[in-house]
């Protein structure tokens, strides 16, 4: 049996940099990854409209999470066979493990009689609301509204109401998960299961092959992923302490960011003989080619 190796990974604070948002720290091991076919996927908690155009920057053809693991986008063509319990949308095989956007806006309305005043969503917001919430260009503002599974929402009153808006909009099924500064009102997903179905998905379409699954990420709404995959690379952020996480095979970078992201995938790759130089990358181009990753 071949050993393929799959990097599941969160972008803002990860394959990222959380201030600049830079991937520049990682571009020679991105590039090598590229060389030697071993698929980067994106799981995220941004858009379809933000992940197309990082797509081009990052040189990726490789499927992608959106959504905090809402839905897989799979390109057309990436596997022989079209991926089970997928729809088509525009280029892409699409598994949505979420309800549409539509029925959380619904959803959310239904609660302004009992939480009128006390919140604010993406849709009530608009474009130059969500702008002033997060200092985006007016046109990275725009992507980040192009939401397909989920909505945002801005809590303006205290904690103990929150707690209530939270438990009331639980008991109607959905899933609230607590960001850097929205609430993301979802359905049954998350980064994890999203992680299990795509590999599942490899495993179907190279049936000769093992798929060694290297999650990377730096948040909470990370923990899942993580604890789904066979390496667990927790990345130190530069704002936060590292995310709760007892896993069997745990690296937790000493760097931050794409610093610490290219530390901990060359301790993963290397770890049958790790070099002195950890981050050496022509080490890996060897011990990669002599493998078969590809
Ligand atoms: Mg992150």
């Amino acid at each position: 049996m071949t050993q393929k190796v799959l990097i599941f990974t969160d972008l803002d604070g990860s394959l990222l940099d959380h201030f600049s948002y830079s991937f520049s720290q990682a571009e020679s091991l991105l590039s090598l990854l590229n060389e030697v076919e071993v698929p980067v996927i994106p799981v995220t908690s941004k858009t379809r409209a933000e992940l197309t155009a990082l797509r081009v920057e990052l040189e990726s053809h490789h499927p992608f999470v959106v959504e905090n693991g809402a839905a897989v986008f799979i390109p057309e063509n990436y596997f022989p066979t079209p991926p089970s319990d997928s729809d088509r949308v525009d280029d892409y095989f699409c598994c949505q493990f979420s309800k549409p956007r539509d029925h959380w806006i619904e959803l959310l309305g239904e609660q302004l009689s009992a939480f009128g005043g006390e919140f604010e969503t993406f849709t009530s917001m608009g474009v130059a609301g969500i702008q002033a919430s997060t200092g985006l260009s007016a046109s990275a503002a725009q992507l980040a509204n192009q939401r397909e599974f989920s909505e945002p929402v801005k809590w303006l009153g205290t904690d103990e109401r929150k707690q209530l808006f939270v438990e009331t909009l639980r008991q109607q099924g959905a899933t609230v998960l607590q960001g850097g500064r929205f609430l993301h009102v979802t359905g049954a997903c998350n980064k994890g299961k999203a992680l299990q179905w795509l590999k599942q998905q490899y495993a179907d379409s190279a049936p000769d092959s093992s798929f060694l699954a290297i999650a990377a990420g730096d948040s909470y709404n990370d923990i899942d992923m993580l604890q789904v995959a066979d390496c667990a690379l927790v990345i130190r952020s530069p704002v936060h302490e590292p995310p709760p996480l007892e896993h069997s095979n745990l690296y937790l970078s000493s760097q931050t960011g794409p610093a610490g992201w290219v530390e901990g995938v060359s301790w993963f790759l290397g770890a049958a003989g790790r070099p002195a130089d950890m981050n050496s990358i022509e080490y890996l181009r060897k011990k990669l080619r002599s493998q078969c990753y590809g």
